[in-house]
């Protein structure tokens, strides 16, 4: 006999737990359950992300997903308390910092125009302002820097089981399985088969997966273009002490940020090969990521690195932005959430809400995510951001 739930989110990271906690929350929830194979979440993307959470984006939806997402990060201790005790996530408002040489400053001021009329607080500097500000930062071939000094980064774990321990109290059903087939009818998914054998009948069904998100896609033939991308993140040490310093991005993809005594970050490769690889390669670091860092901060000529972990991107391969909403046309109650390249837990409160409303409401009623939803990928038009990723 198949158990009867309305809503089966696959996966429960923060962008999961995120969707089960906006959907119990509404004042007549429907029944949700979330399956996550691994509740210990030890390859789940969520715990091994950086933290960083920020409004410096090209495209006004990504703008209004943080916009909202930081503001609800910064009371989330209050808003997701369970029996009066606060779920903690360290959120610290320590800035984010875009730089750029000669060739992408009129693309960082067109993109810094937009995100002024959204209400973002972004500090345009030139080479000077830049100097005076960090001033152990090299600056000679730099033309300009984004500071977003009301961004910040936070604790993903804490996120994660923030979300999840409300959710629960509010009536989500976390269940320990995995997730092995979609049976379809016409343009519906009707039932959920779980490896433990049982199955679950169901109105809707999330694709909250992440970096497998393409996987639980091609259980019923939807050609979703996500993959999983390895990334590493490094704990690192500078033998000198320099100013405090926001979350520091270039353009060629250097990424990092203070954590407690040193700082935590990295340098994607773009044409990293796609799959689920978490071995780690030792020498990246001293090869790709070191000789970025001291090139920028010459402090960072004598660093060490404390630590490495490698985890997953779910890479959406036609325009690294996030897949959200119905399969539209061919299967109208199966939802993508999933394909948010690096940017998952910064958007994971606005994902939540978002799809809580397109179940519940029937369509978006805060920020309208339509371009961001399946049928760019169908007629094969990237929405890309534009400048720094
Ligand atoms: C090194 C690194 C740094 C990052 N830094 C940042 C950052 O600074 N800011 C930011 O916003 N984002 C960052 N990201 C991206 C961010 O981590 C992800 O976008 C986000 O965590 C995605 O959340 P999720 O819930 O979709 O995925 P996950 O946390 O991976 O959750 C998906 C879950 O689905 C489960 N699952 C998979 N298959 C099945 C199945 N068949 N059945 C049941 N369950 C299943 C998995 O076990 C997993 O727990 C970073 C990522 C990496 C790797």
């Amino acid at each position: 006999m198949a158990e009867t739930t309305d809503v089966v989110i696959v996966g429960g990271g923060a962008i999961g737990a995120s969707i089960a906690y906006f959907l119990r929350d509404r004042p007549s929830p429907p029944d949700v359950t979330v399956v996550e194979l691994d509740p210990s979440y030890a390859l789940a993307s969520t715990p091994r992300a950086s933290g960083g959470v920020r409004r410096l984006f090209s495209l006004p939806e990504n703008i209004q997903l943080s916009d909202f997402s930081i503001g609800f990060f910064e009371r989330f201790a209050e808003t997701m308390a369970v029996d009066g005790s606060p779920a903690e996530i360290g959120y610290r408002r320590g800035g984010y910092l875009f730089i750029v040489p000669d060739k992408a400053a009129a693309l960082l001021e067109a993109n810094a125009a937009v995100q002024r009329r959204l209400g973002v607080k972004v500090d345009l500097l030139d080479r000077t302002g830049l100097s005076e500000r960090f001033p152990s930062m090299f600056v000679d071939d730099l033309a300009i820097g984004a500071h977003s000094t009301e961004d910040g980064w936070l604790d993903p774990h804490g996120v994660l089981q923030g979300f999840r321990r409300k959710a629960s109290s509010l009536g989500a059903r976390f269940v320990a399985d995995e997730v092995t087939g979609l049976d379809r009818t016409g343009q519906r998914v009707r039932r959920v088969r779980l490896a433990s054998g049982r199955e679950l009948r169901t109105d809707w069904v999330v694709n909250a997966a992440g970096a497998w998100a393409g996987e639980i896609c091609a259980m019923i033939g939807m050609p979703a273009p996500i993959r999983p991308m390895r990334r590493y993140e490094h704990y690192f040490e500078c033998a000198e002490a320099i100013e405090p310093l926001p979350y520091v991005k270039d353009l060629d993809r250097l990424a990092f940020r203070p954590e407690g005594r040193g700082y935590t970050g990295g340098l994607p490769n773009s044409d990293e090969p796609r799959g689920f690889n978490f071995e780690v390669d030792n020498d990246y670091f001293g090869r790709v990521v070191w000789p970025a860092l001291a090139h920028r901060f010459p402090a960072f000529e004598r660093t060490r690195e404390r630590n490495v972990m490698a985890g997953l991107y779910d890479q959406n391969e036609l325009d690294g932005n996030a897949i959200i909403g119905p399969w539209t046309g061919t299967c109208d109650n199966f939802l993508l959430a999933a394909g948010f390249s690096g940017h998952g837990l910064m958007h994971a409160p606005g994902t939540g809400r978002a799809i809580a409303e397109l179940i519940c409401d029937g369509g978006y009623q805060s920020i309208d995510l339509t371009r961001l939803g399946w049928s760019r990928v169908a007629r094969n038009e990237p929405c890309p951001e534009r400048g720094i990723l």
